[in-house]
């Protein structure tokens, strides 16, 4: 089953409110909030309650809550959403408990192979590395593959190549090695089990906003799948698959079983369904929305949209979930596994952490 929550919507067209000034207006201009949201996720998986202690359950609420204001108070400055998607990835790549920069999961050879992606929904604009292993903040990486703009995606040595040339810090493979996913690996080479056996608790971690300016950025980061082999590269740098932006629709940061979600095209396949259910919706109201209609429609349409495209996921055998925001302020997370580490905040006050589908 799909199981989705959407937050506040604030109306399918909502845009910045301008800032006016009168000839005899003081120097500095009281700045009305325009509407901004904001969501991330640390992870999908089998979380239960019963394999979490509640001090474990307090420190990833905490490491969430922590991530979720310091986006969100880049929005709240009036900040763009990519800064904000990128202030967030940072904290929790340098958080071990998850599985991305610091805490990354082993390939098969013992290594951290580091996968990341941002795309600008203003102009599309996207950058992606796979297969480093020095980089001490992926996302920082593709961020400046983005600004550079010449190639969209790099791998591995020539990513980090373009790194040194960039001065972006590195770190020592010590900095990415934690012994509980050490663990995890010796437990899938003595059991021999597929890393969908001992990683079922994902951990990849991405972030998803609108800022105020009506711009939508979307991040993901992540060390893939335990015992990944043969320079294997997940759904979380695919432009398209696991992280997309683009103003006309949404954006969406992926995490689950990244075949998957490349076989779906998960994250671009969401934003076009939403485009297009957004060409068809304002075509029918062009005579003016009715009251309250607007905020039905936003919320059926993102949260339907990810549900469906969830669903594809499902059908194929894979497990998941999805962040996703759109122009109208709608924060909706959409997964089928028991629980995936999520927060969202908005302008309209809303501002939650949770691990558990029930909650
Ligand atoms: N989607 C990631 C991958 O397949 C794994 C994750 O979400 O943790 O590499």
């Amino acid at each position: 089953m799909i199981r989705s929550l959407t937050a506040i919507a604030l109306g399918l067209l909502t845009l910045p409110i301008p800032v006016t000034a009168s000839a005899a207006a003081p120097e500095t201009v009281a700045h009305e909030e325009a509407a901004w949201s904001f969501a991330i996720h640390g992870g999908a998986g089998t979380l239960s309650r019963e394999n979490m202690t509640p001090e474990r359950e307090a420190e990833y609420e905490a490491a969430l809550q922590g991530a979720l204001d310091a986006g969100a108070a880049v929005l709240r400055a009036g900040g763009s959403a990519m800064d904000a998607v990128e202030t967030a990835i940072l904290l929790m790549e340098d958080d071990p408990k998850f599985n991305a920069g610091r805490g990354a999961v082993f390939t098969w050879e013992g290594t951290n192979e580091l996968d990341a992606a941002v795309m600008d929904g203003r102009d599309r604009s996207a950058g992606a590395v796979t297969g480093v292993t020095s980089i001490k903040n992926p996302i920082l990486l593709a961020r400046a593959v983005m600004r550079d703009g010449r190639h969209v995606f790099l791998s591995g040595a020539g990513a980090e190549e373009f790194a040194r040339e960039r001065q972006i810090e590195t770190a020592e493979p010590a900095w990415f090695q934690t012994e509980a996913r050490r663990e995890a690996l010796e437990r899938m080479k003595a059991d021999r089990v597929s890393a969908y056996d001992v990683d079922r608790k994902f951990g990849t971690v991405g972030a998803v906003a609108l800022d105020q300016a009506g711009n939508l950025a979307a991040g993901t980061s992540t060390g893939g799948m335990t015992g990944k082999r043969w320079g294997r590269i997940g759904d979380a740098p695919v432009i398209g698959a696991g992280t997309y932006a683009d103003n006309r629709s949404c954006a969406v940061s992926a995490t689950g079983a990244g075949e998957y979600f490349i076989r779906v095209g998960v994250a671009q396949e969401i934003c076009t369904r939403l485009r297009l259910a957004g060409n068809t919706a304002l075509a029918e109201f062009a005579n003016g929305v009715p009251e309250g209609g607007e905020t039905m429609l936003t919320e059926k349409l993102v949260e339907g949209v990810a549900d469906a495209v969830l669903a594809e996921v499902e059908e194929l055998g894979g497990d998941g979930g999805v962040i996703v925001v759109a122009p109208s302020g709608a924060a909706v997370f959409s997964f089928n596994t028991s629980g995936m580490y999520r927060g969202r905040a908005t302008s309209e006050g809303v501002n939650e952490v949770a691990i558990f589908a029930e909650e």
